[in-house]
């Protein structure tokens, strides 16, 4: 650990994070989610813009096939009434990442870090033409078109090559933390809270250095919302804690352990018990 800093939960909480508890606030959190189920996760197997018509729940898509348009080949993702997202490919194919790895990485953070809304993972067999390893997206499901129900899809790109399975762990922990990120920032500030408000405080209190602009090849290190994604894969989920890659920016800064002991008492606490009156009936 370069800093000497030490990483929060396990030195605070012991061990893995107490996971039937935790559990419990997974099924706390979920049950206040309207029409979410966040039981175990579902491998589905989709095709074309079946993509789209998704029940509402946590699930792995075993394939997210590409499909030709006239300027791009693309593959689209959805869920439910939310998207779809057109992502543009290579039209070589490729391998995804391994399917069983992938369920048993969502289903370990559903529990360590619940969110009231799902995520969709979908795997790819094609390489995301910005050669980028995975993308996240929130998007908003308005099959009910008075209320929008949230929607994180994680998109894990093909490569041509078969994957490492650390590359998999690493992948989806971080990408989920990007989801962490957008529901603290409408938790905090409410639907209308901006992202670029939201990283100039996370910047402030925890990555000074780090940059809120700039974006792409050689800058990704830098980038505030990169750093917050690996921040919580560090400190919250202890997923691949080796790898840190950031260089110029400490893993363990005290600054971002404190933030993060604050987020996950305000986040992932479990519930404490009803009062002994409330259950006599009092
Ligand atoms: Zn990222």
């Amino acid at each position: 650990m370069a800093s000497g800093q030490q990483p929060l939960a396990r030195h605070q909480l012991g061990g893995p994070r107490e996971y039937d508890q935790i559990g419990q606030s997974c099924q706390s959190i979920a049950a206040a989610a309207d029409g979410f189920d966040a039981g175990a996760v579902s491998r589905v197997h989709q095709s074309g813009m079946d993509a789209c018509l998704a029940p509402h729940a946590n699930q792995v898509v075993e394939f997210a096939p590409a499909i030709w348009t006239f300027n791009a080949i693309e593959v689209h993702v959805g869920h439910a009434g939310a998207g779809p997202i057109r992502v543009p490919v290579d039209p070589c194919p490729g391998f995804g990442h391994d399917l069983a790895l992938v369920e048993k990485e969502l289903d370990y953070l559903q529990h360590v870090a619940p969110l009231p809304f799902p995520i969709k993972v979908a795997v790819m067999d094609r390489e995301l033409l910005g050669r980028t390893n995975a993308q996240y997206h929130e998007l908003f499901d308005w099959s009910d078109r008075e209320h929008g129900k949230r929607v994180g899809v994680i998109l894990l790109s093909g490569k041509r090559i078969p994957m490492h399975p650390a590359i998999t762990r690493y992948l989806v922990a971080h990408e989920y933390g990007h989801a962490v990120e957008d529901w603290i920032r409408t938790e905090r500030g409410g639907p209308k809270a901006l992202e670029t408000d939201f990283r100039r405080d996370y910047m402030s209190a925890c990555r000074p250095t780090a940059s809120d602009t700039s974006y792409g090849p050689l800058h990704w290190p830098d980038n505030v919302g990169e750093l917050f994604a690996n921040d919580f894969r560090l400190q919250v989920t202890f997923r691949e804690e080796e790898y840190w890659p950031h260089p110029g920016h400490e893993p363990y800064p005290s600054a971002v352990t404190a933030w993060w002991s604050a987020a996950i008492a305000e986040c992932w606490r479990p519930p404490l018990a009803p009062p002994a009156a409330a259950l006599a009936g009092a």
